[in-house]
């Protein structure tokens, strides 16, 4: 079996918080385990429970003494039916009303049975011939007609209907806002509470993800924001969703209903492709463990799909159900743990060239990383005020060498947990550049991480003659 290149684990660890997982000695088994970001999904949480759990992240980490990014994903658009009295058991075949308010009064002499639905441009926005999938796409149906106030289908695959089940409209563009009054109220406590990332559900095209960086601005957030991909409009604008967001998830839940399931792999491939020539990091989630919600082994397609996920290069993996209701939340990031670092020795003999980058900064990094490629041993170590010296290095996806980034915010500090190889530290910048590699080194030395011999390829502004000018020195660690 090969030897690891280095102790450091690359691929990065997303949890989401839920009852499992929210006491303060699970959150702390967690952070000790190498969990990197914490997820709300604010589809289930209300504001004092959001309050509640943020500080109780922020108290156990500061305790643990190793900081964990906090993701607030918000539930963007979305279609649901309304309530019904008992559920509805749906036959195949038979047909079906979906309807919209307000009403419009009809004979029902046939006695179709029908349930609300909260859009009310579904009938101008849906066709003849579309379908209609029912909570998470275990119920489906075909648009038969269309009328004032309703839409009639014929049920495909039958199943049960109860109160208020999200309802998905593959390729149909819905016209609701990207980002609506719900998501602004869950962003503001966000923002109160010192987030790290906005995920935006269902992100259509970069005006959406505009919008939302103008309110995180008005709001005077530094929040990065993740551009949630989960339908086909989506795959359609990758290109310009990828080059104006911080960060992608490759959200699978829903784009497994949205697009044909067997594109789904293509899909993925596509998405950590564009967000590796962006230089943008990417997040895998959704069912990479979903065995385990009731088992504590994963199974044998499950762990192919994380190690999949490493192969490609993600930066992240994430887990859902996995730690909000599952039985075993610990052992899952155990396991995502033990994959990612096995695969990662693997995946380093595998490695494709480098992403290319039209800006020329990015030269510069892209020549670092080329030393460190050819130097056995070699850590890149780099100073970062805002990330982005960190987020253009591994992007580059050095092979072997981790990437050491000293950040002088813990506000940055967080932002690079999303970023696959990069492990960063918090230090306090110098006037003069050199002062601040010497206080890293010292950092790096005394905590063990390097040791005397040890190569590092240095990557930061150095002063010349007044002017700061970037440069990539070879350093030997004395
Ligand atoms: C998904 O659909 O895969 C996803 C991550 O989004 P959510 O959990 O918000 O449905």
């Amino acid at each position: 079996m090969r030897k690891p290149a280095d102790t450091m684990r690359r691929t990065k660890i997303v949890f989401t918080l839920g009852p499992a997982t929210e006491s303060e000695e699970m959150l702390e088994k967690l952070i000790r385990a190498g969990a990197d970001v914490a997820r709300l999904n604010m589809a289930h949480a209300n504001h004092e429970w959001t309050r509640k759990v943020i500080r109780r992240i922020r108290e156990v980490a500061t305790r643990v003494g190793r900081e964990v990014a906090i993701m607030m994903d918000i539930k963007g658009p979305e279609i649901r039916t309304g309530d019904v009295t008992t559920p509805i058991e749906l036959k195949p075949g038979e047909i079906f009303d979906f309807t919209v308010k307000p009403h419009v009064e009809r004979g029902n002499a046939e006695e179709i049975r029908s349930v609300d639905v909260n859009y009310r441009d579904l009938v101008n926005d849906i066709k003849v011939g579309d379908t209609v999938l029912v909570d998470n796409g275990l119920i489906r149906l075909e648009v038969l007609e269309k009328e004032a106030a309703h839409i009639r289908c014929r049920v495909l695959i039958p199943g049960q209907l109860t109160s208020r089940r999200h309802i998905n409209l593959p390729g149909v563009k819905v016209n609701l806002p990207s980002f609506t009054e719900k998501d602004r109220g869950d962003t503001l406590v966000g923002i109160a509470e010192g987030i790290d990332f906005v995920a935006l559900s269902f992100v259509r095209e970069a005006a959406d993800i505009e919008l939302l960086r103008d309110f995180l601005r008005t709001n005077k957030s530094t929040a990065q924001i993740i551009a949630k991909i989960e339908d086909q409009l989506a795959i359609e604008n990758l290109e310009d969703i990828v080059e104006s967001c911080d960060a992608l998830m490759v959200a699978r839940g829903d784009l497994g209903i949205e697009c044909p399931f067997e594109a789904l792999p293509i899909i993925q491939r596509q998405a950590v492709r564009a967000c590796l020539s962006h230089g943008k990091p990417v997040i895998i989630a959704t069912h990479m463990l979903e065995s385990m919600i009731t088992s504590p082994m994963p199974t044998r397609a499950e762990i192919t799909d994380v190690a999949n996920a490493v192969y490609e290069l993600a930066d992240c993996v994430m887990l859902s159900g996995e730690t909000t209701v599952g039985r075993y939340p610990l052992e899952c990031v155990h396991i995502l743990d033990k994959i990612a670092r096995r695969i990662e020795i693997e995946a380093a003999d595998e490695m494709p060239g480098p992403a290319t980058f039209m800006q020329e900064k990015m030269k510069v990094l892209r020549a670092a990383v080329v030393m460190a490629n050819e130097l056995p041993g070699a850590h890149i170590v780099t100073f970062t005020r805002q990330g982005f010296m960190a987020r253009g290095l591994s992007a580059l996806r050095p092979i072997r060498a981790p990437i050491l980034a000293f950040a002088p915010t813990v506000e940055t500090l967080r932002h690079l947990k999303l970023l696959r190889s990069v492990e960063g530290y918090l230090l306090p910048f110098d006037q003069n550049p050199d002062e601040t590699i010497r206080h890293a080194i010292e950092v790096l030395t005394q905590t063990g991480r390097v040791k005397p011999g040890d190569k590092l390829i240095v990557v930061t502004d150095i002063l010349s003659q007044d002017r700061l000018v970037d440069s990539v020195q070879l350093r030997t660690v004395r």
